[in-house]
């Protein structure tokens, strides 16, 4: 249930009302609105939850108490009506800017990635990707540089001041990349890894998490909830395209995905249309169509050399063409009342 604090109350009345819920066995989450405090309690036994609404709506601070019948609560936007900003390495992400990370799939070398981190800086991107630990559907495919790839990333934020996002695949590896990284990327394979999801709600580093390939929009709200669930509130959800029936696109991008989550989350919505697509060629439409649809945040892959990439060379964008984007996305945030 969620509980609305009445304007009136104080500190102590919300200390109070904590205290209150966490010796009834509650799970207690609070938002601090700009207009109102609400309290998630979370974890009560069903059959109790009527008779304490009422208790608990007799508080003389206590507004109003609600129950929320979704099987998502922290991230929905009953319990935080305002949208969420997350402050990312010093970059905000669900502000008024549309953030664009841009940088290459796979971190090669140094050279590849330095090479593409002053490349994507110069177009205006303000945050860096690159994977090091890399999830394959193959196991005989690339599986990325591990901790070597992480330095490279640390020596890259260097040399530009962007800040990176990675990925982390297993539950195992969050203290070392949590201890290198800006934000961790859970990939779309990982998105019901729940004991990976707990993990990752213990840091209190933002997370980006992709959308399963066939998962539905309340099934991504609820493994979100994992990791808001522990604590752990900076997240970003990412459409990174679903599992359709065609084949002519890698993936098929899901547009509406976009306002559905603004509708039903208050968290930051990102797009990837690299791996929406699959085709370096339809990379800049789709990122223009995030945007008017409300997208916060773009994630695109960028390479110096598609045509050698290690993975995901026909999906990634070259410099010229990476710039050629930032150029053309500007005007479409301009005209649903954002910058890039
Ligand atoms: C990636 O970002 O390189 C990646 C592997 O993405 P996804 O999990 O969406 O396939
Ligand atoms: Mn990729």
């Amino acid at each position: 249930m969620i509980i609305i604090l009445s304007p009136e109350a104080t500190e102590n009345d919300l200390q109070e009302l904590i205290g209150n819920l966490k010796e009834r066995g509650y799970g207690v989450h609070v938002s601090k609105g700009v207009e109102k405090t609400i309290v998630g309690a979370i974890g009560a036994p069903d059959e109790d939850k009527a008779v304490i609404a009422e208790q608990i709506e007799s508080f003389r601070y206590v507004e109003r108490v609600v129950p929320i019948l979704k099987p998502y609560k922290l991230v929905g936007r009953e319990f935080h009506p305002d949208k969420t900003v997350i402050n990312a390495g010093g970059v905000e992400i669900g502000g008024s800017k549309v953030v664009v990370m841009a940088g290459p799939c796979c971190v090669e070398s140094e050279q590849q990635t330095l090479e593409t981190a002053a490349a994507v800086k110069s177009a205006g991107a303000t945050i860096l990707r690159g994977g090091a630990f890399k999830p394959s559907t193959s196991p005989y495919s690339f599986q990325g540089l591990g901790e070597d790839g992480l330095k490279i990333l640390a020596k890259a934020r260097e040399a530009t001041g962007l800040p990176f996002i990675t990925e982390v695949m297993d539950a195992r590896d969050v203290e070392l990349i949590a201890r290198y990284s800006d934000i961790l990327q859970i990939g779309t394979r990982n998105m019901a890894n729940f004991p990976l999801l707990r993990e990752v709600g213990e840091t209190r580093k933002p997370v980006m998490l992709k959308r399963g390939m066939s998962s539905t929009i309340e099934e991504w709200l609820q493994a979100a909830e994992y990791i808001a669930g522990r604590g752990n509130y900076s997240i970003m959800l990412c459409e990174r395209g679903i599992r359709t029936f065609e084949t002519f696109t890698r993936n098929t991008f899901d547009i509406s995905a976009i306002p559905a989550v603004g509708m039903l989350s208050h968290l930051p919505i990102v797009a990837d249309p690299s791996h929406g697509t699959g085709k370096w060629q339809l990379v800049s439409a789709v990122s223009r169509a995030a945007i008017a649809a409300g997208a916060d945040a773009l994630i695109v892959e960028v390479h110096p050399h598609p045509e050698k990439a290690l993975k995901d060379g026909a999906q990634s964008l070259r410099p010229d063409k990476f710039q050629q984007l930032m150029n053309e996305v500007g005007s479409v945030a301009a005209a649903v009342g954002r910058s890039v």
